[in-house]
């Protein structure tokens, strides 16, 4: 048997059935059934090895996101059935779907099949903003999404997005109103980033619509923040915001250096080096020379589907001091930040004079603050310090370096 200290699972599928205008993810236009089979046999067999080789034994939480997962239908609820037999101690299953191709059916084949979570991506409730984005979907029907999800039993998230092109204050309270008056329990919020080489980049270059307005933007994130705190979602992460209990277990994984491991192209995985040596014998992954590295990161770049040979990753290793300096800027993402425990760790690794020193650079900026919370004292971050993350986080990851 191959232990490993995997405890996050995530599987990507590289479907959608068009492409948004502004999406730049790893994902594929496809409606092809045929195409759809050819995946999840593909992943389901993986899966089946890994849990031969009891890969999974210690998994917590499972996430399979895309592209578009709900796409697949019945070979969605295969991908979950699959991985509930890999993984006996999974806690939470979250599956991410788009309104158009989520249906009651699906929603209840789902939770039988031990799905606990799913993640809409709602974007606007305002059918002029969902046109522009290219969306799929309008707001009733992604009304109609939500209220199946909640009838099967599962937990639902929704994402929205702010800066769209034709939203206005009002609308951007009327979506918030709309998520509010669902009861959903957990709301991630993004701004639109034009990514390049997309259709709306094309758009904006030649004038057809407005770039999005930073500042609109920063009052939108804003706006949100105090209406949903207001309504008992709580801020936990820079995006995203949860009804006590309701926080995603998964996404706090990727932010407090637990081990994950991602299938399929485009997806991420990280594991100490003992672990990564396992699954690299039961994967196919690339050996790597034994020169110290704490923490082993990689992604897929290649096609897993059937006929398309070995996938290739590409391979990034972190020594433990930027293991631990990476802990600590991801952890300082979430408003619970970082724990005694963490700097501790940091200052053997580090220093503590350097470490200090970016603490009290934090501080003395104002963009974190010392707060009691889980019976220990942790370093947060301040409202200045979630607006200014990027400087913040930079604080944290230069520790890494020599
Ligand atoms: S549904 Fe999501 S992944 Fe698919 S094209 Fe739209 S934004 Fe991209």
């Amino acid at each position: 048997m191959a232990t490993t200290s995997v405890r996050a699972l995530y599987i990507h599928v590289p479907f959608c059935s068009s492409r948004c205008l502004y999406c730049d993810f790893d994902s594929r236009a496809c409606r092809d059934a045929a195409r759809f089979d050819a995946y999840v046999a593909h992943m389901v067999a993986c899966i089946n090895r890994l849990r031969e080789a009891g890969v999974l034994d210690a998994c917590r939480t499972a996430y399979i996101g895309g592209g578009t997962p709900s796409v697949l239908g019945a070979g969605l609820v295969s991908l979950v059935e699959s991985v509930r037999r890999a993984a006996p101690c999974i806690e939470e299953f979250s599956c991410e779907a788009n309104p158009e191709s989520f249906t009651s059916d699906l929603a209840l084949a789902l939770r039988t099949a031990g799905a606990t979570r799913v993640s809409l991506g709602v974007q606007s409730f305002d059918n002029g903003e969902l046109h522009a984005l290219g969306r799929l979907h309008d707001a009733e029907r992604a009304r109609c999404a939500v209220r199946a999800a909640q009838e099967a039993g599962l937990d639902v998230s929704i994402d929205l997005m702010c800066g769209i092109p034709l939203q206005t204050q009002e609308s951007w309270n009327a979506t918030l109103g709309a998520a509010l008056a669902l009861g959903v329990k957990h709301v991630s919020v993004y701004p639109l980033a034009i990514e390049e080489g997309t259709p709306l980049a094309r758009k904006v270059a030649r004038g057809a619509i407005p770039e999005p307005d930073e500042d609109v933007q920063a009052w939108c994130m804003e706006t949100a923040r105090c209406r949903l705190r207001d309504a008992g979602l709580v801020p936990y992460e820079v995006a995203s915001y949860a009804a006590p209990g309701h926080a995603c277990r998964h996404n706090i994984a990727y932010w407090t250096g637990v081990s994950y491991l991602g299938l399929g192209r485009s997806a991420a995985s990280m594991l100490d080096r003992e672990s990564y040596d396992a699954l690299a014998r039961v994967l196919g992954l690339p050996a790597v020379p034994d020169d110290g590295a704490a923490r082993l990161r990689f992604v897929q770049t290649t096609d897993e589907l059937p006929g398309t040979g070995q996938p290739r990753y590409e391979l990034e290793a972190l020594s433990e001091r930027e293991a631990v300096a990476e802990d600590l800027m991801l952890g300082m993402r979430m408003s619970r930040g970082v724990g005694e425990d963490l700097l501790a760790q940091a200052r053997t690794i580090v220093g503590a004079g350097q470490v200090d020193r970016a603490v009290d650079e934090a501080l003395s900026r104002g963009l974190a603050r010392w707060v009691e919370a889980e019976s220990e004292r942790r370093l947060a971050p301040t409202h200045d310090g979630w607006l200014l993350g990027n400087e913040l986080y930079g604080l944290m990851w230069d520790l890494g370096a020599c």
